[in-house]
């Protein structure tokens, strides 16, 4: 895989601080049963990261002290760590809202076939991945069967409330493009699902999310591979929008890594570009209970322009909408 990192480093992006933090993003190991080309966490079947008990034990002495409002736990497939479902119970008790970036194929894996009904009855709200609404363009994406097998995961989520008004269970699908271009207008897209997925399947969902494709890990190196990572990185800084800057998610969010070390977002995360500290050359979240994170400089390269470009891009899709 080539190294994305030494042509971002060096970067003309906008200096931006911390606000006060709501969200915390948990990546709970790198484990995944797919292994999509566009993977910004080049998670796959062999990785073998995955958060221990004591480590997610530090995460909930964090999430007790804190004001945090979401938690928001993502992978590879989080649900593969076993310590998945002792998290979201520990959660719950706490009243924050808990986000499942679930990638709809895991629902069918052997030993899950009850992680949907597991999420419904704790009111996880899901945010499942699905970069079309067309068989042929997902699989290519992210493999063989695995339009079939999220259309069945979806049809489940739709039985057990999900995506339905007034149920509390909220489906978010997450959508982003095929190759290195950027995403259509959220808002148009989302009218295309919902006529899409609605007419040939019968599913409905709440709300898509459109995200940017990161010039980083497997797609980054797959752009380097194809001669189009300085395209693609121009494309992303021609459509800069200053008034993205104010709303990117590493503003209000905080990722924290499977061995409890601590970013200002995934992307930086995956990139190894730690929190900055005063006292430490990286910060681990059992440090962190009592630390006032607002007004911290913010770690800042060249994929943030994904975060900027257009419509603006983060966890939750398009910024400007
Ligand atoms: S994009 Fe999601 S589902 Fe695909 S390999 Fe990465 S973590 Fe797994
Ligand atoms: S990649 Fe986006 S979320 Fe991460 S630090 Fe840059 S602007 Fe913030």
């Amino acid at each position: 895989m080539h190294a994305t990192l030494p042509l971002i480093r060096n970067t003309k992006f906008p200096a931006i601080t911390r606000r006060k933090l709501e969200t915390l993003q948990v990546n709970l190991g790198y484990r995944c049963n797919q292994t999509c080309v566009h993977c910004h966490v080049n998670a796959g079947p062999t990785r073998t990261e995955s958060m221990t008990r004591e480590t997610l034990d530090d995460v909930l002495a964090f999430l007790r002290a804190s004001q945090v409002s979401v938690l928001d736990i993502t992978g590879g497939a989080p649900e593969l760590n076993p310590h998945f479902r002792a998290l979201v119970r520990a959660a719950r008790e706490l009243h924050v809202r808990i986000m499942d970036r679930c990638n709809l194929t895991i629902l069918e894996e052997p030993g899950h076939e009850d992680l949907a009904k597991f999420l419904a009855a704790q009111q996880v709200d899901v945010v499942a991945s699905l970069p079309c609404y067309l068989e042929d363009n997902v699989d290519r994406q992210r493999g063989k069967g695995v339009f079939d097998a999220s259309i069945r995961a979806l049809r489940a989520l739709n039985r057990l409330g999900y995506g339905h008004p007034d149920t509390g269970l909220s489906l978010a699908l997450v959508y982003n493009p095929q190759g290195p271009v950027l995403p259509p207008a959220q808002r148009q897209l989302e009218a295309d699902y919902r006529a899409q997925l609605g007419e040939r399947f019968g599913i409905v969902f709440d709300q898509l999310y459109v995200i940017t494709n990161m010039p980083i890990k497997r797609f980054g190196s797959m752009l380097i591979s194809k001669g189009q990572f300085t395209h693609y990185m121009d494309l992303l800084k021609n459509a800069y929008q200053p008034a993205n800057l104010d709303n990117v998610m590493c503003r209000t969010g905080l990722s924290i890594d499977w061995r409890g070390y601590v970013y200002d977002c995934d992307f930086n995360q995956m990139l190894g570009l730690p929190l900055v500290s005063r006292e430490r050359t990286r910060t681990h979240v059992r440090d962190l209970t009592g630390s006032n994170l607002k007004n911290n400089p913010i770690v800042v390269a060249d994929h943030c322009y994904g975060c900027t470009a257009g419509q603006g891009s983060s966890c939750g899709g398009a910024l400007a909408s």
